[in-house]
């Protein structure tokens, strides 16, 4: 896609700290860091969120993904990191480019994690009516 910041940085048009490549996915340093080694995966082809990655790209990513989470680990010595791809505008994508956030977490880095919350009376068994019948 063209006008994409993230189809610019595969094509070198947009210089990254890469962090990883392969055929299928690029992975690289987000340039507005939560922690040190905040890295993003993305894969190669442009595709916009979970609905339009097909199964077995969506393998390849997750691959890469533990590939990457393992290497952030063992070269950042850290005890663990949290992986997030917000998927659509609603839940914070910015750039229409599917990838993964992996952020490396430190004991005592000071990020929360979501507030949450709890269901009244019948609501847990609508809203799983709701999705259940829906899973193709
Ligand atoms: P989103 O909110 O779409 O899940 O996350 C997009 C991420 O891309 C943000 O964390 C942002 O800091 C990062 N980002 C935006 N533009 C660039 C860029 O030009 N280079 C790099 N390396 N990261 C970027
Ligand atoms: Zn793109």
């Amino acid at each position: 896609m063209s006008d994409c910041i993230f189809c610019k940085i595969i094509l070198g048009e947009i210089p990254s700290y890469k962090i990883y490549e392969d055929d299928f996915v690029l992975a690289f340093l987000d340039i507005a860091p939560v922690n040190y080694g905040h890295t993003l995966v993305v894969p190669k082809k442009h595709v916009a969120n979970y609905e339009e990655i097909e199964k077995n790209d969506l393998e390849k990513l997750f691959n890469a993904v533990k590939k990457i989470g393992y290497a952030l680990k063992i070269g950042l010595a850290i005890p663990g990191y949290n992986t997030c791809v917000n998927n659509d505008p609603v839940a914070g994508q910015i750039i229409p480019h599917m990838h993964v956030h992996i952020i490396p977490r430190n004991e005592k880095d000071g990020l929360a994690l979501w507030p949450q919350g709890s269901y009244g009376d019948g609501e847990a068994s609508e809203t799983q009516a709701k999705i259940r019948n829906k899973i193709e």
